[in-house]
C-alpha cells in the first residue's frame, strides 16, 4: 500500500510557525537586558522554526538581533556608523559586524541615519 501525502496542512502550518516565531522575537526583545541567555535562546529557537518551514528571515529581522552571538540589538549591545551609502551594526559583545544599505534599513535608524550622513 502506497501512503497517500496530504498537503492540506502546509499552509496552516506555515501560518503557525510564523505566529510562533513573532512571538518568540517579541519575547526576545522584551528581556534582552534583563536576562541575555534566556534572549539568545529564543532567537536561536525562532531561527530553528525559520529553517524548518523555509520562512525566509529577511533583513528586516537580521537588524533586530545579531547574527552571530543571537542578542537582541540594544543602545548597550549595538553600535551603528554610517559609511557612505552603507550602515553599519556592530555587535559589542562579540564583536561582529552586520553591513546594510541605506535604502533597506528599518525607519527607527533612518532617523540616526539622517543625523550623521548629512
Ligand atoms: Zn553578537
Amino acid at each position: 500500500m502506497k501512503k497517500i501525502k496530504s498537503f492540506a496542512f502546509v499552509p496552516s502550518l506555515n501560518t503557525l510557525a510564523l505566529q510562533r516565531i513573532e512571538q518568540l522575537l517579541e519575547y526576545a526583545k522584551k528581556i534582552a537586558l534583563s536576562q541575555p541567555e534566556y534572549c539568545k535562546k529564543y532567537v536561536k529557537l525562532a531561527k530553528k522554526i525559520a529553517m524548518r518551514h523555509k520562512i525566509p528571515w529577511g533583513c528586516k529581522r537580521k537588524q533586530l538581533f545579531c547574527k552571530n552571538c543571537n542578542l537582541a540589538y540594544t543602545k548597550k549591545t549595538l553600535r551603528l556608523s554610517f559609511e557612505k551609502n552603507f550602515a553599519k551594526f556592530l555587535c559589542l559583545s562579540c564583536n561582529s559586524v552586520y553591513r546594510i544599505h541605506l535604502s533597506k534599513l528599518l525607519d527607527k535608524y533612518k532617523k540616526l541615519a539622517k543625523k550623521q550622513v548629512l
